[in-house]
């Protein structure tokens, strides 16, 4: 029987266990820092698959030395204990893992440099986050990204989210999937919680880390895979929003969205307004990847069951 457990002040606790004291600073401040990690259920291999649970770990340390964590995190080991996190839980279907590093002090103020920190982990289930068939409709939110000066959004920072959830609920409000940010230039971010890639003239191009994007890890390993299996242009510079609406597909990538084919911005289609033929072709790509179906790409997955 699955059960979903935490780690906790160093140890595994079923999740009922793991709460925290309602000064903690980063309950107070937002000064946590977090990871998304992927684990994909494969019932032909009887094998959950986590994805580079190793990126992850180590961006989510680079997170915590941007907002000045004190610990000392070793990538090596809570990667490992991320694998020993998931095998503890026994899920058979698709889950997320959050890993996460707060201020777990009970002071006043809202200064970082001082206050302690520490390691949590916890699991659980997550199917489809955006639906992968129909593709995503999309709206240019009326929110701009935090800027690098102000919060930087290379740092998956928990306060820093409300900048994501004005604009997500904005869309959804507006009857759409998903939003774009456009960052303090007007130039296009990111997602609210995925990268963005558009094809134009059959390049790929997404933009530069320094317009205020989450350096993607899904973004990363779905660039890689259009170049080295599909013989594809990539291409990093700012993107202008009316490119947007001249695309010839657009799509997104996360590891809650994986990679997801957009159909519509702002109410003008993308292209014949379907999921466009390269970015389904890199959809299924990816998906084998992270499922273990590609043996050439089994160094990215950490084997749950069968080790
Ligand atoms: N941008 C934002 C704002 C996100 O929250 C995420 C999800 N982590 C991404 C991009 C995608 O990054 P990754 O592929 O590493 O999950």
């Amino acid at each position: 029987m699955a059960k979903q457990m935490a780690y906790f002040e160093g140890e595994f606790v079923p999740i009922e266990e793991a709460s925290l004291n309602v000064m903690t600073h980063a309950f107070n401040y937002g000064t946590a820092v977090f990871e998304g990690i992927r684990g994909n259920w494969n019932s032909t291999h009887e094998e959950l698959y986590l994805f580079k649970v190793h990126e992850h770990i180590e961006r989510l340390v680079q997170s915590a030395r941007i907002i000045r964590m004190n610990g000392k995190y070793d990538v090596q080991e809570i990667s490992r204990l991320v694998v020993e996190l998931a095998e503890r839980c026994d899920y058979r279907e698709d889950i997320y893992i959050r890993p996460m590093v707060y201020k777990s002090g009970l002071d006043i103020g809202p200064a970082i440099h001082s206050v302690e920190d520490k390691l949590l982990l916890y699991v659980r289930p997550l199917g489809d986050y955006l639906d992968p068939e129909a593709g995503a409709t999309v709206m240019t939110s009326s929110w701009r990204r935090v800027d690098d000066t102000s919060i930087p959004a290379r740092a998956k920072v928990s306060g820093l989210y409300v900048n994501n959830g004005l604009a997500t609920s904005e869309a959804k409000q507006n009857g759409m999937t998903e939003a774009i940010m456009l960052n303090q230039d007007g130039h296009v971010s990111e997602g609210a919680g995925e990268n963005l890639v558009m094809i134009r003239n059959g390049v790929l191009i997404t933009p530069p880390p320094s317009d205020n994007i989450l350096e993607g890890i899904t973004l990363d390993t779905a660039l890689f895979l259009a170049q080295e299996e599909l013989g594809l242009t990539v291409e990093r510079r700012t993107i202008d929003r009316s490119e947007l609406y001249i695309a010839e597909e657009l799509f997104m990538t996360g590891t809650a969205a994986h990679v997801t084919p957009v159909t519509e911005v702002d109410r003008v289609e993308v292209g014949d307004g379907k999921p466009g033929p390269i970015s389904r072709e890199l959809q299924k790509l990816f998906f084998n990847a992270i499922t273990g179906e590609l043996d050439k790409y089994h160094g990215w997955l950490d084997s749950v069951y069968k080790k």
